[in-house]
C-alpha cells in the first residue's frame, strides 16, 4: 500500500520554506473528487493513483484545482502503485505553464485493503520527496473500496509535514467543475471504462466532521446599528486600554464571548439591558451597571476590586491569549 517512487520534477513552490501552518481543512472541486472516486472504482483490488494540483490558501490548506489519474504507463500492483512518470512530469508542466497550478498533492487508493490511514512507506515516500525539493507540506488522500460496489468510494485527506507527522483534514466540497479543465478526460490518461452513474465517494472515517458554523442571529444586538456603534466603543477603549481579547459568538448566535486577559465575558442577547456576565465562575457582585455604562470602565473595576482567586483561569502573563485585535465590525468576529 505505497506509492514507492516520488517522481515529480516540476518548478518549486515558491513558499517552499513557509512553516508548518495549522490548517484543518483540503479543498476540492467537486468534480474532481468524483473523478477521483472513478478511477479509484476501476481498480478494485490493485492500487491505483494519482496527482492533485492546485495552490495553498492563506492559512495553509490545500486548494485542489486539478487531479490526475493514473498515466498509461504506470505499474499496479496489489499493495503498490507506481505513477508514470513522463505523464506527471507533462501535467505538472502544462498545469504549471497555463494556470500556475503547482503539485500540491498525491493520491492513491488501497482499494479493498480495508486501510485508511497512510501506511508507513507511503509516508516515507512522501517525507523523502518534500525533503528534495525542500516542501514544507503536502497533501496525501488515501481512497478505500467498500465491500461493495455499488457503494461510496471513500476519500482520507492528510496533511503530512517534512518531518514525518501528518494528520486527517476535513474536506471542504466546492460545487460544481474546475475552471481549469477544458475537457473532461485526457487521451493520455488511462481511460475510466465505466459510467459515472453509480460512483459515489464520500469522506473516508479518518476525516474530521466539518465545524458547525454559527450564524449572527439577525436580531441580535450587535446587528443593529446601536449595537454597532457600541462594540466600536468596547473595542477602541479595549485598544487604549492595551488589552488583548478574542472575541467570538456565543453559541445561539445572539450574543459574544470576550475573552480579556483575567476573565471571559458573555455579552447576551439582552446586552446592554442585562449586565456582562463573568463566565468561569467568577463574580461581579457589587459592581453597578446601567445600560449606559462602559464596559472597559466596568471590568476594570471589577479587576481592581475582585480577590485573587476570583480573577480565575490561572493565567499567567505568559499564558494569556495572543493579543488579537478586536474587530470592529462585530458580524466579523466569529473566530471559526
Ligand atoms: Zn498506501
Amino acid at each position: 500500500m505505497c506509492v514507492a517512487q516520488w517522481q515529480s520534477s516540476f518548478p518549486p513552490q515558491p513558499n517552499g520554506g513557509r512553516a508548518w501552518t495549522e490548517a484543518g481543512k483540503a479543498l476540492i472541486y467537486a468534480d474532481e473528487a468524483q473523478r477521483i472516486a472513478r478511477f479509484a472504482h476501476e481498480c478494485p483490488d490493485i492500487e491505483t493513483g494519482g496527482d492533485l494540483f492546485g495552490y495553498w490558501t492563506h492559512s495553509g490548506a490545500p486548494m485542489v484545482s486539478y487531479a490526475i489519474g493514473p498515466g498509461r504507463s504506470s505499474r499496479h500492483h496489489p499493495t503498490s502503485f507506481y505513477q508514470d512518470a513522463d505523464w506527471l512530469h507533462d501535467q505538472g508542466v502544462r498545469l504549471y505553464d497555463r494556470h500556475g497550478l503547482q503539485h500540491v498533492g498525491q493520491w492513491h487508493s488501497h482499494h479493498r485493503l480495508g486501510v485508511n490511514l497512510p501506511s508507513a512507506g507511503d509516508i516515507r515516500t512522501v517525507v523523502r520527496g518534500m525533503a528534495a525539493r525542500n516542501w514544507s507540506r503536502f497533501l496525501l488522500m488515501i481512497a478505500t473500496l467498500p465491500p461493495h460496489s455499488d457503494s461510496p468510494v471513500m476519500q482520507n485527506y492528510y496533511l503530512v509535514r517534512p518531518d514525518g507527522r501528518h494528520r486527517p483534514v476535513r474536506i471542504q466540497v466546492l460545487n460544481g467543475g474546475s475552471p481549469f479543465r477544458t475537457r473532461p478526460d485526457e487521451p493520455r490518461e488511462e481511460p475510466i471504462l465505466r459510467p459515472a452513474e453509480g460512483v459515489h465517494w464520500r469522506p473516508g472515517p479518518m476525516t474530521p466532521p466539518a465545524r458547525n458554523r454559527v450564524a449572527t442571529f439577525p436580531g441580535a444586538w450587535f446587528a443593529t446599528e446601536p449595537g454597532k456603534a457600541r462594540f466600536r466603543r468596547i473595542a477602541t477603549d479595549l485598544e487604549r486600554e492595551g488589552m488583548a481579547c478574542r472575541i467570538h459568538l456565543s453559541g445561539d448566535g445572539r450574543g459574544l464571548r470576550l475573552s480579556l486577559p483575567d476573565a471571559e465575558l458573555l455579552l447576551g442577547a439582552d446586552f446592554p439591558a442585562s449586565p456582562p456576565q463573568l463566565l468561569s465562575g467568577a463574580r461581579a457582585d457589587g459592581i453597578a451597571w446601567t445600560p449606559s455604562t462602559n464596559l472597559v470602565d466596568w471590568y476594570l473595576s471589577w479587576q481592581a476590586g475582585a480577590p485573587e482567586p476570583a480573577r480565575r483561569h490561572g493565567q499567567t502573563d505568559g499564558e494569556r491569549p495572543s493579543a488579537a485585535a478586536p474587530s470592529p465590525t462585530p458580524g466579523a468576529a466569529n473566530d471559526l
